[in-house]
């Protein structure tokens, strides 16, 4: 098979891009993404049209936050979209002609990473997504788990503080609460509070006020030697890597791949991941360890990954 078309949903744009059998996206084409569920199937279908126009494109993944089913056809549950239980592969299958693979939008992300980013060379892989939540991938021998029906790899509710932060989910404690651009935020505005003086630089980027500290300036901060953005980033690797060490337990990797906005950062976020993940890995001196690798295709990689998917059937 040839060429297939990736689509990202996003909470402000959804992409479209025919993308090749090397992961190279030929073409992109990008519209807002509506308000409502059914103006969101227009917007991808009209995408898909726009983007494949001339285009002997062969198949369609759609990579969708949400709970996906085993057939890869329904979308059960999202979490920013009123879709409960949306036929989405139907509705696209009929609005542009191709044939349609659904596909968890962490999921799609782990694949394009394990196919053709850094993921390239391992077999056994865990993707972490650090975004505005945590999402995950499992990939073991080569193959994109899913678990029985559609929804293994949610990485980000798995509670790690019994009646912890109460999460969007409606659970307390989630991971993602602890692990996540958001956390990032929120440790960085607590810490300013306490500390203002710690944090000149981070609040200069912002209105002043810790309220007013967004993600951009955590990062920026950081890089400029903030004590209170660096503290966050450590308070958040701390995190990461000891959710990483249990995970590891669960499916001993052969690597991690960490992606997603804070991932960026690279070896600032990711040198204390490291290090969290060898202090909490059980037995850590006495057996081999999985390497910690930063992601590198960036936000492509889902679209990337969805359109793969595809490829595969
Ligand atoms: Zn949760």
């Amino acid at each position: 098979m040839g060429l297939t078309i990736g689509v990202d949903i996003g909470g402000t744009k959804i992409a479209a891009g025919v993308v090749d059998e090397d992961g190279t996206i030929l073409d992109i084409s990008r519209v807002a993404t509506p308000p409502t569920p059914e103006g969101v199937v227009e917007a991808i279908a009209d995408a898909i049209k726009t983007v494949g126009k001339g285009v002997s494109a062969e198949a369609v993944g759609i990579g969708a936050a949400g709970y996906v089913d085993d057939k890869r056809a329904t979308i059960l549950f999202a979490p920013n979209i009123l879709w409960r239980h949306e036929a989405l592969k139907d509705k696209i299958e009929q609005r542009v002609g191709l044939s349609v693979v659904v596909e968890n939008d962490a999921n799609a992300a782990a694949w394009g990473e394990y196919r053709f980013g850094a993921g390239a060379g391992y077999d056994d892989v865990i993707c972490v997504t650090l975004g505005t939540g945590l999402g995950g991938g499992i990939i073991i021998g080569g193959k994109l788990r899913r678990g029985r029906f559609g929804i293994a790899g949610e990485f980000g509710h798995v509670r790690v503080v019994p009646d912890g932060l109460l999460c969007g989910c409606g659970s307390q404690g989630c991971w993602e609460q602890y692990a996540s651009g958001r956390a990032l935020v929120r440790y960085a505005r607590q810490r300013a509070t306490a500390t203002p003086d710690a944090a000149t630089i981070l609040l200069g980027l912002g209105d002043g006020t810790p309220e007013g500290i967004e993600g951009t300036h955590v990062s920026a901060a950081a890089r400029q030697g903030d004590k209170v953005a660096i503290d966050s980033f450590r308070e958040l690797a701390r995190w990461a890597g000891a959710g990483l060490a249990d995970l590891a337990s669960l499916f001993d990797p052969s690597a991690f791949i960490v992606g997603g906005g804070v991932s960026d950062e690279g070896d600032l976020v990711l040198d204390p991941i490291r290090k969290s993940f060898r202090r909490w890995l059980v037995g850590s001196r006495y057996r081999p360890h999985a390497q910690g690798l930063a992601a590198r295709l960036g936000g492509r990689a889902g679209l990337v990954g969805a359109a793969d998917l595809a490829r595969q059937g």
